[in-house]
């Protein structure tokens, strides 16, 4: 029988679906929007180009379409939604870009409406460590006591050279100065992560995983790394090819990481998603389900669980 307590389906991990049953008592979908916002680590303000695996959209490819007011894309994909989960509710995720990069007055016009909304719940903003102002964050707490909150920090690696190969335009300082701002606040914060990151090595991946187990958060996001056409990233791997993750070390990393993050850590993802059309490597990210049922295996062939060595 399975003893770890925070999950409904066996898992040695504390899944995100626990998570929002446990809170909601039923099922929540998250609706990713676009914005509009862009990044400052693209526009030239911290950086040029944004981050070498950064598509055009942001990071935000399953985001709805910008071109659509957020109401039309909230309705949308919420519509689609409730064919499959007919009584869900809902958790409005600003997703592409950072959708902390903008005026205050821009800020609330974004987000407010959704407060609204009687089928939403909750809102998830994603955003940079380094757009993050005490007057916004002062702003985020405000809008955390009219909903729930969730904010989704990148961080992507501990490692500062790892950081500025990838051209992330802000170092793990910058990260933690932000972490301590919302944490101040008592905002949630999920944080994400990358393996695959060119030239960084098993260990380093360990160690990301070691050190963010013992900050103050509340989500975590492991994601691999996604090749995609046209990037810098691909542009670079052209130019020199360096050593790519294979699946089976993907999933050897994976579960080891999970040990080092405590248990209240709730895990909203093990596996990403990329666009098919423009997905370069790793082509074995596809079988997501897969990649998913191999990490459980493997967790209870070694009999480990997530905070197993914390
Ligand atoms: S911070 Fe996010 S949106 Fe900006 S360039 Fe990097 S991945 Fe893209």
């Amino acid at each position: 029988m399975n003893k770890f307590p925070y999950s409904n389906d066996n898992k040695r991990y504390h899944t995100y679906n626990y998570y929002l049953k446990n809170k909601y008592q039923q099922k929540i979908a998250k609706v990713s929007l676009n914005a509009g916002f862009t990044c400052p680590n693209r526009d030239g303000t911290k950086g040029k180009g944004g981050c070498i695996f950064c598509s055009d959209s942001g990071s935000g490819d399953f985001a709805g379409n910008v071109y659509d007011s957020l109401q039309k894309q909230f309705q949308d994909v919420s519509t689609m939604m409730r064919k499959k989960w007919p009584d869900c509710k809902f958790i409005a995720y600003f997703q592409a870009n950072t959708n902390t990069y903008g005026t205050l007055d821009r800020l609330k016009a974004t987000f407010e409406p959704f407060l609204d909304y009687p089928d939403v719940v909750g809102i998830a903003i994603a955003t940079r460590p380094d757009c993050l102002s005490e007057e916004i964050c002062d702003y985020l707490y405000e809008l955390s006591q009219k909903c729930d909150l969730y904010i989704e920090l990148g961080l992507q690696t501990i490692h500062d050279s790892t950081a500025q190969l990838i051209n992330r335009g802000h170092d793990y300082q910058t990260f933690l100065k932000g972490l301590e701002r919302l944490r101040k606040r008592h905002l949630d914060v999920c944080v994400h992560i990358i393996n695959g990151l060119p030239y960084e090595t098993y260990d380093m991946m360990i160690e990301t995983a070691k050190v963010v187990g013992k900050l103050d958060i509340q989500g975590l996001k492991i994601h691999n790394l996604f090749m995609l056409k046209d990037t810098a990233l691909h542009k670079m791997y052209l130019q020199k090819p360096f050593p790519l993750l294979s699946r089976e070390d993907y999933i050897k990393l994976v579960v080891e990481q999970l040990t080092y993050i405590p248990d209240s850590v709730v895990i909203e993802r093990l596996t990403g998603d990329a666009p098919l059309k423009d997905l370069v490597e790793p082509l074995w990210s596809i079988k997501k389900v897969t990649i998913l049922n191999d990490i459980d295996k493997l967790m209870k062939e070694k009999d480990l669980y997530q905070g197993s060595l914390v």
